[in-house]
């Protein structure tokens, strides 16, 4: 066994430095805590592509005095619209100034490089240790502590080790038997200037084209200076048990359907690099002793409801603040009543959310009537109801009877009560999941 060369002992060691470890690291942080984060890469980074951040988490990151810096990266657009892939018809849309209005807090649509950067520079200046080329491989607990131990025979003890380490977590498996399950959809990344994205872009708005078993988003990065684009489709080859899905090839196949604008946007895409989206079902233990699961690691979803890392970051502000709530005067924290308050709200969210994400694919990447009845439903959804949002944009709950309600499903076959663009009235409030 060997120690670490750094001479104190951390109060938290993270295991992983993506957006959840290091906005993780940065909440405990802040509260003077001494914390290490162990990332298994050469160096701290992400992918090169876009992600959007609702007000649950925009709100987070004005408490962290990170969201001006954040909306200067990136861009604030005004509208979310929702179109038929196959017509490229209007469904739905959300006011997003609006939007602001409601919750609080924007909309903002940033490149992940530079969130990550955000983060990585606010833990530098927090003072929290951010050491690379450390494979976590195993974790062990005594009383009041947790060790996790390297590749390289390292152990790194604290009194709370956080495992942040992704859909494939090693922590994970400490907790249960289970596997990602894969859905046997598959996404395509890309960045483009926007002057070279050979149609005429409207970077005021974040579309999503649904369109059967696929779907195409596209939103402005950069102040508007690059274009985002993700591409995601159902693959035959996953479908039929083969390895080798998931495609260029199939990619193509897959959106010939879909209208010129999205046509139009696929050359865009990088063709070397694709991802197999995996989601792992539900859990309700998040703890063990000293050890606390934490973003993709404890819930890993589908990326419909864009909320995955957004969960993350809420995951580190809730634990921050019951460790703040529940400091003593001497400044030390009540550990094992902060992971408690934790895992007492976390995971039952994260389960509506995952299990959100999972109803919601099914709803974009219908086909036949049952796209129809979808489109009209969405059709009659107004503008301003926020009832089916309330839920996930609302200020993030650090108790359990903080936590919204979530809405009510209605059944696709009600849009068989539209005629000729009409709904009947008691219909206008309902929701299309
Ligand atoms: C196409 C797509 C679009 C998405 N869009 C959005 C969106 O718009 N909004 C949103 O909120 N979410 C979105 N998501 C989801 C989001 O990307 C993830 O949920 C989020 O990045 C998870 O962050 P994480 O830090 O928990 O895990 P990860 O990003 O996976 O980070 C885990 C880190 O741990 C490290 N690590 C792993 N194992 C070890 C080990 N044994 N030892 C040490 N280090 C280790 C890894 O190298 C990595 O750095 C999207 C996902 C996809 C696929």
């Amino acid at each position: 066994m060997r120690t670490p060369d750094i001479a104190s002992t951390p109060d938290v060691v993270i295991v992983g430095g993506g957006i959840g470890g290091l906005s993780t690291a940065f909440a405990l942080a802040r509260l003077g805590l001494r914390i290490r984060v162990l990332e298994q890469a050469k160096e701290f980074g992400e992918v090169g592509a876009g992600i959007q951040l609702a007000p649950n988490c925009t709100r987070i990151l004005e408490d962290y005095g990170l969201l001006d810096a954040a909306k200067a990266l990136g861009v604030v657009p005004d509208r979310m619209v929702m179109r038929d892939a196959v017509d490229g018809r209007e469904l739905t849309a959300l006011d997003l100034r609006d939007l602001e209005r409601r919750y609080g807090f924007p909309y903002l649509v940033i490149h992940r490089s530079d969130l990550h950067a955000l983060f990585l520079d606010a833990c530098r200046k927090a003072g929290v240790e951010l050491l690379t080329e450390q494979r976590v491989v195993s974790y062990t607990q005594a009383a009041d502590t947790a060790t996790a131990r390297t590749q390289d025979g390292v152990e790194h003890r604290a009194a709370v080790v956080i495992a942040a380490d992704g859909l494939h977590s090693v922590a994970r498996a400490m907790f249960l038997d289970d596997r990602p399950v894969s859905s046997a959809y598959v996404a395509y990344r890309g960045t483009v200037p926007v002057a070279q994205a050979g149609r005429p872009v409207d970077l005021s708005e974040v579309v999503v084209h649904v369109g059967p078993g696929c779907h195409f988003v596209h939103y402005g990065l950069r102040g508007g200076d690059l274009l985002n684009q993700v591409a995601v489709f159902e693959s035959p080859r996953a479908r039929a048990g083969l390895d080798d899905w998931g495609t260029p090839d199939e990619l193509d196949t897959a959106f010939e359907g879909t209208c010129d604008t999205v046509r139009r946007g696929l050359p865009h895409m990088w063709r070397d690099k694709w991802w197999r989206m995996y989601d792992r079902d539900p859990i309700s233990t998040w703890v063990q002793g000293r050890i606390a699961l934490l973003g993709d690691a404890a819930h890993p979803p589908l990326q419909y409801m864009a909320q995955g890392a957004i969960m993350a970051i809420e995951d580190g502000w809730v634990l921050a603040e019951h460790a703040k709530r529940l400091r003593a005067a001497d400044r030390t924290v009540d550990w094992s009543g902060t992971l408690a308050a934790y895992a007492a709200v976390r995971p039952e969210h994260c389960r509506r959310v995952v299990l959100t994400a999972r109803a919601w694919g099914e709803l974009w990447h219908l086909d036949g009537i049952q796209r129809e009845r979808r489109n009209a439903l969405l059709r009659a959804r107004a503008v301003h109801d926020y009832s089916f949002i309330d839920w996930i944009y609302g200020p993030t709950a650090l108790f359990p009877e903080d936590e919204p309600a979530m809405f009510e499903p209605i059944p696709l076959a009600s849009a068989d009560r539209i005629h000729a663009g009409r709904v009947a009235s008691a219909d206008h409030r309902e929701h299309v999941l």
